[in-house]
């Protein structure tokens, strides 16, 4: 590309061209910015010089024979980069006429170079800093073959027109104002995905013993000076003053979920206890970096925290491992995990340690997953599993973490069991949560599903149809027995075409359309047709009934997105 900008533009000075993720860029000195007409005119060489199949030779200097190469050559940038390097010999490569100061390694000629395009140019300053030119830097992505190229490209399109904070306010979800940054306003459709979610969470979790707490939320500074969080999070936390004293808002419920344990004696058959808690935090997050419902100052966590005895240890993360894959195959979402093992700074003994990641190691193993190490990346008071899912984009989204804690809740708070032998014992502290938190989490499916929620989560279900005033009656009616049904149904009896409504129920995503005419009304059937546009004829209302109630019970997946 900086050949080819060369070529067009000889007067330009070719600045900084790295390598970055799904592509490249490099910035010019040149005065006016580039147009997208230049973009296309910059392509065309570069399949020229492609077709040309110049080879890329390698060359070394040394750096002072190099710095005054590039100054003949009346390139001051190279000049600058090479005057900031320590390195007493350097690589330059040619390709043509053309070449350039790099480390390598390149393919072997511009032959080689299959699929490429040019995505966009906009100003940068030359090494970011305002008080430095203003340089024009162009955006590119090159790929292996053609088709990588095209589906790079199709992901990109597809990307934007995901996007949560679009969707949300299209599809009615949740909106942003001025008055609360970082806090969304769930409207009615958004708080039915909150709910099911909810719901969803609750049936798992009783069904595995948990039971369930709530904490408050404004809550004494004594409690954060405890726990550690004023010296090392005060920054992060919102503060009230209250009647002379200080409180705040949670920033995690970690602390306060102890409060409970610690309310009786706890005995070794008493564990594990697995508390779980919808907790509503707030973190102080500077407001240039909050991003819809991904980085926001208010969530709520699906939070738990576990209590059991060392020797419970692995059996837990078993089950959660366990609970885990069976979570995100509900949301078609493909988990991926990472144990991180015990940092250098850390508190507790190395046997406590070699305990919890033999545990940790056991539970992966024994579930038959595939797990990535990083080593020395623990928290001081712990090993992790951090889970990973790739949406249907293949993006990959981190909202998952399973925390052992064998010091800091258990030493902090100095929580006890008394074990078998009459001792008095610490517990290890499991913290974890699935979903994240339940905006982060709505955001990700958002996008993941293009906004086309599968049935049991969408916010209407079923939209009726009357092909005209005459068949109101029995649209009635079947409006009605959805509703009986508990399925979320509306009747959409304006007085517009039924092409026109057919279409708006696809824009709002709306699974099903139950579309009811003179023979329907005359046969006690409805004429259905799917989100997708695909049409599944005439059928009995009971019988439509009986499958929808089915494909909501069993909160099937389908990844019928975007269309
Ligand atoms: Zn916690």
């Amino acid at each position: 590309m900086a050949q080819a900008v060369k070529r067009l533009f000889p007067g330009v000075r070719v600045a900084i061209g790295p390598a970055i993720e799904d592509g490249f860029y490099y910035d010019f000195d040149k005065p006016e910015p580039f147009t997208p007409e230049d973009l296309a005119r910059i392509e065309q060489v570069m399949r020229e010089i492609v077709q040309a199949k110049h080879a890329f030779e390698r060359q070394e200097m040394d750096r002072a024979e190099a710095i005054r190469f590039f100054r003949e050559r009346g390139e001051p940038y190279k000049v600058e980069i090479l005057e900031g390097l320590e390195a007493p010999r350097v690589s330059l490569y040619r390709q043509g006429e053309f070449i350039d100061l790099c480390r390598g390694p390149h393919v072997r000629s511009t032959g080689e170079i299959a699929a490429f395009k040019l995505l966009s140019s906009s100003g940068a300053y030359w090494r970011g800093d305002e008080r430095n030119p203003m340089l024009q830097r162009i955006y590119g992505t090159a790929w292996l073959t053609q088709e990588d190229l095209d589906k790079h490209l199709w992901r990109l399109e597809e990307a934007k027109k995901r996007d949560h904070r679009k969707l949300g306010r299209e599809l009615d979800l949740f909106d942003f104002y001025d008055v609360a940054p970082g806090a969304p306003f769930w409207l009615p459709n958004g708080m039915i995905l909150v709910r099911e979610l909810e719901r969803f969470a609750r049936e798992h979790l009783d069904a595995r013993g948990y039971t369930e707490i709530s904490t408050p939320m404004l809550v004494n500074k004594k409690l954060w000076e405890q726990s550690g969080h004023w010296e090392h999070y005060a920054d992060n936390m919102f503060t009230v003053e209250v009647e002379d004293e200080i409180f705040s808002l949670k920033p995690m419920n970690c602390p306060e979920s102890t409060y409970v344990y610690r309310r009786a004696l706890r005995s070794y058959r008493d564990l594990p206890m697995r508390l779980s808690e919808m907790g509503r935090c707030h973190r102080n997050e500077r407001s240039g970096t909050l991003t819809g419902l991904i980085r926001v100052r208010q969530f709520t966590q699906d939070d738990a925290h576990i209590y059991c005895r060392p020797d419970q240890l692995q059996d837990e993360i078993h089950q959660l491992l366990d609970l885990v894959r069976e979570w995100y195959k509900t949301f078609a979402l493909q988990p991926s995990y990472k144990l991180a093992t015990r940092p250098a700074k850390k508190l507790g003994t190395e046997a406590q340690w070699d305990a919890a990641e033999a545990a940790l190691h056991d539970a992966l193993r024994a579930n038959g997953l595939v797990y990535e190490l990083d080593a020395g990346d623990g928290a001081f008071y712990g090993p992790k599993i951090d889970i990973h899912v790739e949406d249907a984009l293949g993006r990959s989204w981190q909202i998952a973490t399973i925390q052992v804690d064998l010091t800091m809740l258990p030493e902090q708070f100095q929580l006890e069991y008394i074990d078998s032998d009459g001792q008095p014992k610490r517990p290890v502290v499991i913290h974890r949560a699935i979903y994240g938190s339940y905006e982060r989490f709505i955001g990700l499916i958002t996008e993941h599903y293009a906004g086309a929620f599968p049935t049991w989560l969408a916010p209407v279900q079923a939209r009726v149809l009357p092909i005209s005033e005459k068949h109101a009656g029995w649209a009635r009616a079947v409006h009605e027995r959805l509703r009986a049904a508990r399925v979320r149904a509306e009747l959409d009896d304006r007085n517009e075409k039924l092409g026109y409504r057919i279409r708006d129920a696809q824009l709002r995503k709306v699974p099903y359309m139950l579309v009811v005419g003179e023979r329907e009304a005359q046969n006690g059937t409805v004429s259905l047709r799917h989100r997708t546009g695909e049409d599944l004829g005439a059928l009995p209302l009971d019988r439509v009934l009986a499958d929808l109630a089915r494909e909501i019970g069993s909160r099937a997946s389908s990844l019928t997105a975007g269309r």
